[in-house]
């Protein structure tokens, strides 16, 4: 009855994946992509972020290298290299992801698609029939109207800059923000972090917020809390001078925005169609993803629930085996880990402390900070801090945290734990691998505060 039993609206993590299973499966799929394969993660998200966050760490490496022995390195850095290597590889990802879709036999369509009915889709000069539709459009960056915002740019831009700033202020206290301001940082760049509250990180566990700051001007991060920017003016030399609501000011080469992402459902046609959206544009879905016209899915970024790269894998990878396998699957969304790729990172799994405190009667809270071996020599005064939380009636560790260099591959290993239900004893059962930052997780035995009972 139609060409297609699905047609996909997005080709990054979620899209992709969802069109390879779905086909895996029997299924007649086409998927439509109008502008770069593999999405945000690929091309301006995780994957680039990561490669700069490899390139900023050298300045530090090279400086202490110097307490181990090596003599006489003189770095330098050359910012074109850096962004046209990264560009190469995201060009070869790009065409991985093609081959992808090819090789599950799904159908490729470049340019924007726009549903024009419930089966209906029109893109480029073709209008394709099909029976289900899958909106993976993702998100797109948020920037408040200010005067002066078209001097700022966003993480969007900051992934092919033709110069690196002798200045940066970067704007916001997420993901972004800070990973991007570590970047620039690290990269040489006078760096200022400008945050509207008095903590960064919101949604994370306390003393991690506070730790991170601690560390985070330790990297020569010039953190201006309580600051919103009110306007920016470009000076006749090309400077930029940031005017915060106070009358604060600040001069810099480059504002980076990152305050947030919205949905991208502009121009997809769900107006007429009545899918519902919240107020930010977000299409409401339920467990299977089904927004409120039934034959009209949506997953990942654009639904705004959780913003990750590996959910939206997750929620195409339910979505598929649900419609096309005969598998009712349900995601489960507790115990997410998650990482921030600053300097150090951070790791984090399960619930925060105050979470903790609000759900479990009584809790005890595990905590460890240190200098790790490797500044025994180095010279550099970073230090890490791990947080156990368990809940006191089941013994269970229910929030597992963590700032310090590769947090994210430590925390990613006890998520596992986290997930199968691991007790604290079976924590203290577990031999260490020494010597590493990681077997501090498992010689944790003085709780820091006595039994919390609320
Ligand atoms: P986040 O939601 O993480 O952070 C947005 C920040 O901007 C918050 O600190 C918020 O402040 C602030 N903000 C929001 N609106 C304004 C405003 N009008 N004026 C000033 N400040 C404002 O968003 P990001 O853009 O950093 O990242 C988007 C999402 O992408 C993340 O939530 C995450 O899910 C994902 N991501 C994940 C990464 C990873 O896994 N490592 C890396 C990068 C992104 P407040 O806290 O006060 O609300």
């Amino acid at each position: 009855m139609y060409e297609y039993d699905l047609f996909v609206i997005g080709a990054g993590s979620g899209g992709v994946r969802a069109a390879r299973m779905s086909a895996s499966y029997g299924a007649r799929v086409a998927c439509a992509e109008d502008r770069y394969m593999g999405g945000t993660c690929v091309n301006v998200g995780c994957v680039p972020k990561k490669l700069f966050v490899y390139a900023s760490h050298y300045s530090e490496e090279y400086e202490q290298s110097k307490g181990f022995g090596w003599d006489n390195v003189l770095p330098q850095f050359n910012w074109p290299i850096l962004r046209n290597n990264k560009d190469k590889e995201i060009k070869r990802l790009n065409s991985v992801y093609l081959d992808l879709l090819d090789a599950a036999g799904v159908t490729y369509f470049r340019g924007r698609a726009r549903i024009v009915d419930e089966h209906h889709i029109v893109v480029g000069d073709s209008i394709v029939s099909t029976e289900k539709i899958l909106i993976a459009t993702g998100s797109w960056p948020d920037i408040p109207a200010f005067p002066g915002r078209e001097y700022v740019i966003s993480s969007n831009e900051a992934f092919s800059l033709d110069n690196l700033p002798k200045r940066a202020l970067v704007v916001g206290g997420g993901y972004i923000a800070i990973e991007f301001a570590g970047i620039f940082s690290g990269l040489g760049v006078e760096t200022y972090l400008s945050y509207r509250g008095s903590l960064l990180l919101k949604n994370f566990d306390q003393d991690i917020r506070t730790f991170t700051c601690d560390e985070l001007k330790k990297k020569y991060i010039d953190i201006l809390f309580n600051t919103l920017i009110s306007r920016v003016e470009k000076l006749s030399d090309g400077t930029l001078e940031v005017i915060f609501s106070d009358g604060r000011s600040q001069n810099t080469d480059l504002v980076l925005f990152a305050t947030g992402r919205k949905p991208n459902v502009q121009d997809l046609g769900l107006e007429s169609l009545g899918v519902k959206c919240r107020d930010n544009g977000a299409i409401i879905v339920d467990e299977q993803f089904r927004s409120s016209v039934p034959n009209i899915f949506a997953l990942g970024d654009v639904t705004d629930r959780v913003q990750l790269t590996p959910v939206a894998i997750a929620e195409a990878m339910a979505f598929a085996r649900t419609q096309f396998n005969s598998e009712l699957t349900v995601l489960d969304y507790d115990g997410i880990p998650t990482a921030v790729f600053c300097q150090p990172n951070i790791g984090t799994v399960g619930l925060t402390e105050d979470e903790a405190k609000l759900k479990f009667n009584r809790i005890q809270v595990f905590k460890s900070e240190f200098k790790g071996l490797k500044h025994s020599l180095s010279g550099s005064e970073e230090r890490t801090m791990m947080k156990l939380i368990v809940d006191v009636a089941t013994d269970q560790v229910v929030g597992i945290h963590m700032v310090g260099p590769e947090a994210g591959e430590i925390i990613q290993g006890l998520a596992v734990a986290y997930k199968a239900g691991a007790t604290k004893s079976e924590y203290d059962a577990t031999i260490g691998i020494h010597p590493t930052s990681a077997e501090e997780f498992v010689t944790m035995r003085e709780p820091v505060q006595k039994l919390e009972e609320n």
